[in-house]
């Protein structure tokens, strides 16, 4: 006969030390071990702080979350497992069946993608228009209108919204107002302060910053509301990794020194590429030439991010021989990388529209846009105009 164990399966000393550890400790635990079940209400009721199952809430998630509080002058956001996750939590947390939400024409192709699929499964009503005009705006908003959702520097042709006309009109008829503000970032664009109700990230991008963590963020200013989209989040499973979550933290610290250098390397590779044989059109929010350079100026100042776009003579031949001729810097559909990425939307983001349909939004087939990443600039514009000059011969 074997004796039964003498020692329980779960070790449950931690090492002590009078010193700590200068990094946030990575807590993968799922559950967590109350003391007794009176313990347990304490908690649940909010009379002591304590986790108790990772999908209603973890020490990496909220470490990452008050850190993103802080830079929106928010309280209470979440983390959630992606961008898609925290759009998804805020659309099913404000919204119900027979509501009307509507969105941007140039969203995320995700959240057109719901818009468009998703919601009218529910019962919600969805529609698109131009955020760079206000009486669009006004003109599609219906009386059972309950959320617009835009994001103020739009992909890839980089339009800007018209922020200040659309909060006013959320504001007077009671609408919220929700802004994925990924592309901005609260380095340049803080939506709250500008009438926002309800601010997301798709923290993967600029915050995160390394391509190795996917992840989201949602918040609402109206704390009843942020109630909704987090129990929301908790019920459908949104939770995020607590791995993902601490390597973003370990990305955010340097976010800031990120997002100034990509931006100045921006502004000196959109002049360049302007300069350039070869290149039809430049835009960068920061230029002149751009067409809503004073509404960015007005919103942004000269924070006009890491993002630019720029089409090739040439077309499709022409975007083949540059992709080519740059193999350093990754031809990747996504953003907010440390190092450059490019993206062809008719290949990628936008090959669902039709020719004349991207036609109509700007984008021929030798359009690119460009995620500025931190590299020596100097370095960047010889690579980028190799390849421009590659597309020529
Ligand atoms: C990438 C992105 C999303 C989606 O984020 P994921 O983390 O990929 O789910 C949403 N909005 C914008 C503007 C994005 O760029």
């Amino acid at each position: 006969m074997t004796r039964p164990p003498r020692t329980l399966v779960r070790r449950t000393e931690w090492p002590q030390s009078a010193s700590r550890p200068v990094v946030t400790p990575l807590q993968p635990s799922v559950v967590y071990a109350a003391e007794s079940p009176d313990a347990l209400d304490d908690q649940y009721e909010g009379r002591v702080a304590g986790y108790a199952y990772a999908r209603e809430g973890h020490p990496n998630a909220d470490v990452l979350a008050r850190m993103i509080d802080g830079m929106e002058g928010a309280q209470d956001g979440i983390v959630t497992g992606s961008g898609m996750a925290a759009v998804t939590a805020v659309m099913l947390g404000c919204l119900k069946a027979g509501d009307h939400v509507l969105g941007g024409d140039q969203l995320y192709g995700r959240s057109l993608r719901m818009m468009a699929e998703e919601l009218p499964r529910f019962g919600i009503a969805t529609s698109l228009v131009d955020p760079t005009d206000v009486a669009a705006v006004a003109a599609a908003l219906r009386p059972e209108t309950r959320m617009i959702l835009i994001e103020l520097v739009s992909n890839p042709t980089l339009r800007v919204a018209d922020m200040a006309g659309i909060a006013a009109l959320a504001r007077e008829r009671g609408i919220l107002l929700a802004v994925d503000n990924t592309f901005t970032t609260p380095r340049a664009f803080r939506p709250f302060q500008h009438g926002a109700d309800i601010v997301i990230h798709s923290v993967t991008k600029l915050l995160a910053g390394h391509s190795d963590a996917t992840l989201g963020y949602a918040v609402a200013r109206d704390p009843d509301l942020q109630k909704a989209i987090r129990d929301t989040s908790v019920t459908l499973g949104l939770t995020p990794s607590p791995f993902d979550c601490w390597l973003a933290e370990r990305g955010l610290y340097s976010f800031e020194l990120r997002y100034d250098r990509a931006e100045e390397n921006a502004r000196a590779l959109a002049d360049a590429l302007a300069r350039m044989a070869g290149v039809k059109q430049v835009l960068y929010p920061g230029r002149a030439d751009h067409p809503d350079h004073a509404r960015a100026a007005a919103l942004l100042g000269a924070r006009t991010g890491n993002m630019l776009s720029f089409e090739l003579n040439g077309g499709r031949e022409a975007a083949n021989a540059f992709t080519r001729a740059c193999p350093q810097i990754a031809f990747a559909p996504t953003l907010g990388d440390i190092g450059t990425t490019l993206s062809h939307p008719p290949s990628s983001s936008h090959r669902a529209l039709s020719p004349e349909a991207r036609a109509a939004l700007g984008i021929g087939e030798g359009f690119f846009r460009v995620s500025v990443g931190v590299e020596s600039a100097d370095l960047l514009i010889e690579e980028l105009g190799a390849a421009v000059a590659a597309t020529r011969a």
